[in-house]
């Protein structure tokens, strides 16, 4: 997923050069490209509708700030809006009860519930100093059972038995019981699963859950599922008051998509990540890093703040309105470009910010040669008169020499720059406006 995805934003990116801002017909086909993305991805449909709509809301009628063209505006907003969809920040476990702080598994059969039980009993002994206990509920298969004893050891957690002929909510009171009489902190309970949702299973967790009143019900559930996660997320919200979720398996060949299905169907945060069949592959989720994951798109974020941090909008705004109305564009506005250009932090430290297609494309072009290069060019210019800057036309053989001179570099320099803003205005004159800021960076590199 992450490269289809990161092709398809790669692509709107290049398609979108040269238009200002983000339009009502322009947004249309980007977003289709980015719907198309997150199908492939396998979000579900109704999902993939909303999220849509949320994007386009925020897009529409956006100013595009600086050297961003409106594609990676756009990417920026579709990768805010996703970290956003799948949770701010981190949500950790939540312990706040009187002892024992219980905690319920639910999903379907196969989804990890008994791995992550023992994964999580590890992490709450060992990043958070707690007494833990296990037990099983699920009385349908007697091996269930074993398995949790297994790996409750491997974790070095306590283990409470139970067996397949007594039932799951007098196994429960058992269980509270005996973790009150020995101070354990923290009850996990695994729970039964069905191949699919089904009715009884649905009762006996929500009786489950009203004798056990825990303080977190975790939803565990397989990101290979794609498309159907939507539907059993869908069941265990109905049935029970999902504190939380646990997305398995994401260290497989999973499209990611189920992240943003699951978060948005229960509203419930991602609090975990399986990322390994073993006892410790269990990892707190952080929304932002696995969105960027997700998009394989490096930190687009960074590079929004940098480039509206360092741009003078006066300054650039004052030289669209020049070109607009016609008037010449001349080599003191071509020195505000250089300038600008500089402030944004250097263009190599832009580039690490790229997502990785994107700067691999760029990666044609040597950056901090391109650096160098607008500094002598800054320099070049700094040393014409003012009169020189506004009619370049003027500049004769003795003066490019004395140019040159005052700025270190040879007459052919003078006469390239010279030729370069030759064009460049030919090609302003032509264009009225947008797309400056990119024709700059073709001058500087
Ligand atoms: P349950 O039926 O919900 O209790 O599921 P299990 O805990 O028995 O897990 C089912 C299978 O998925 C087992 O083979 C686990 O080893 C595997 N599994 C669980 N979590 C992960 C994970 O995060 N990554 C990988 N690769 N495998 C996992």
């Amino acid at each position: 997923m992450a490269s289809a995805l990161s092709d398809r934003l790669s692509r709107i990116v290049k398609e979108m050069r040269g238009q200002a801002r983000i339009t009502e017909s322009n947004v249309t086909d980007m977003l289709r490209e980015v719907r198309m993305a997150l199908l492939e991805a396998d979000v579900a449909l109704p999902v993939v509708r909303d999220f849509i709509a949320r994007v386009k809301e925020k897009a529409l009628g956006q100013e595009v700030v600086g050297s961003l063209t409106p594609g990676q505006a756009l990417v920026a907003i579709v990768h805010r809006e996703l970290a956003a969809t799948m949770g701010e920040g981190v949500a950790d476990i939540n312990l706040a009860a009187q002892p024992p702080a219980v905690i319920l598994m639910a999903g379907l059969q196969g989804a990890g519930k008994t791995t992550t039980t023992a994964k999580l009993a590890k992490h709450l002994i060992e990043k958070r100093k707690k007494k833990v206990l296990t037990v099983s509920g699920d009385v349908y298969r007697p091996a269930a059972i074993e398995q949790l004893k297994t790996v409750t050891a491997q974790a070095g957690a306590e283990w409470f038995p139970s067996t397949p002929d007594q039932k799951p909510v007098d196994i429960a009171r058992a269980a509270i019981d005996h973790a009150r009489k020995h101070y354990f902190d923290v009850l996990l309970v695994d729970t039964a699963g069905r191949l699919a949702i089904d009715e009884a299973l649905m009762r006996e967790i929500q009786e489950l859950h009203a004798v056990l009143k825990p303080v977190e019900t975790l939803f565990v559930v397989d990101a290979m599922q794609g498309q159907d996660a939507i539907n059993t997320a869908k069941a265990f919200k109905d049935a029970l008051p999902l504190t939380g979720i646990v997305l398995t398996k994401l260290d497989g060949d999973s499209r990611g998509g189920a992240a943003l299905s699951v978060r948005q169907i229960t509203g419930a945060p991602i609090k975990f990540a399986g990322v390994s069949e073993k006892i410790d592959g269990l990892e707190v989720f952080d929304a932002d890093r696995h969105a960027q994951r997700v998009l394989g798109m490096g930190d687009i974020l960074a590079l929004v703040e940098q480039v509206t941090a360092g741009v003078d909008m006066a300054a650039a705004q004052k030289l669209a309105a020049k070109v607009k109305s016609g008037q010449g564009f001349d080599l003191n506005d071509f020195l505000d470009q250089l300038r600008q250009m500089k402030q944004m932090g250097g263009l190599s430290s832009l580039m690490d910010k790229l997502p990785a297609a994107m700067a691999a494309k760029a990666g044609e072009v040597d950056m901090s040669r391109a650096e160098k290069d607008i500094k002598r060019k800054e320099g070049i210019i700094c040393s014409m008169t003012l009169s020189e800057r506004r009619k370049p036309e003027i500049i004769k053989a003795t003066r490019k020499r004395r140019i040159a001179a005052g700025a270190g570099v040879q007459v052919q320099e003078v006469n390239r720059l010279l030729k370069e803003f030759e064009q460049m205005q030919d090609m302003m004159k032509k264009m009225k406006g947008g797309g400056m800021m990119k024709m700059m960076k073709r001058m500087g590199g």
